[in-house]
């Protein structure tokens, strides 16, 4: 009987190993060859960060630029999909990708659903008018003005605190901007550099951007809530990058002037 108690005891511990044995360690990415794939969503439609080149295919921008070397730091193959700005996040609860680096802000709302690396860029929101239009000169004076905002965005989730402003929530920045240009709207709010970029590149000389600024925002690459050896490697990574002068000429390629 007791012998029998053994038995039994034995052939559990040895099932036991057997499956256990077979559940192989994965820390959500998956690998290609030799090298692990870093997968990464973000809305390529926000220049000077993300942006397609006019074939459409090349990945640019300096979060482009920035997440090929995070991930040629830590010994990945990065591999980057074009998506949504409002379904990056749901993308990451997904596990459809590894990370999200869309100049996203980082805050509250959004740490309540996923885990951020160390900030790498400081941002903030401006407004971009008519260049003839001098009625707006502030945040305050968006009362009773409409103002197009992408949807899903801190710009979208500020204009909305401010009371009797129309918001427009498009799909993009890109369409923002063509609705103030098409007079669809009085003005747009979105993220200061990328304010900067398009009245440098694709403005026309046709708008202006106003000196009010309206928040500190910090960028930071997004992982999926609880990916804390993702978010250490990514922050590891990053630190490297600062140290070996790589961020800075990177930042430098894609602002001049340097921090
Ligand atoms: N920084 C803003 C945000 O996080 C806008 C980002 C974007 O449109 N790509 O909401």
């Amino acid at each position: 009987m007791k012998l029998k108690k053994m038995f039994a005891l034995l052939a559990a511990v040895v099932f036991a190993v057997v499956a256990l044995a077979g559940c192989g360690g994965s820390n959500g990415s998956g690998s290609k060859g030799d090298k692990k794939v870093l997968k990464v969503g973000t809305n390529a439609d926000f220049a000077p960060f993300e942006f397609q080149d006019k074939e459409g295919k090349e990945y640019q921008g300096f979060d482009m630029d920035l997440i090929r070397a995070v991930g040629e730091q830590m010994g990945y193959k990065v591999e980057i999909e074009n998506r949504a700005f409002d379904g990056l996040i749901p993308a990451l609860t997904a596990k459809d990708i590894d990370v999200v680096i869309s100049g996203m802000s980082i805050n509250d709302e959004r740490k309540k659903k996923v885990d951020f690396s160390d900030p790498y860029y400081d941002s903030g929101l401006t407004i971009v008018v008519r260049k003839d239009d001098d009625r707006i000169k502030n945040f305050e004076g968006l009362k009773g003005m409409t103002v197009a905002v992408q949807i899903g965005t801190t710009s979208a989730k500020e204009v909305k605190k401010i009371e009797g402003v129309n918001v427009r929530e498009l799909n993009s920045s890109a369409d923002t901007f063509l609705e103030l240009n098409a007079g669809g709207v009085d003005a747009v709010v979105n993220d200061k550099p990328v304010n900067e970029n398009y009245i440098a590149t694709s403005g026309d000389g046709n708008v202006k951007e106003l000196a009010d600024r309206l928040t500190s925002e910090q960028y930071g690459i997004a992982v999926s809530k609880g990916n804390t050896e993702l978010v250490k490697k990514i922050d590891d990574a990053l630190k490297a990058l600062h140290e070996n002068g790589k961020y800075d000429e990177i930042y430098k390629k894609w602002f001049k002037a340097g921090k």
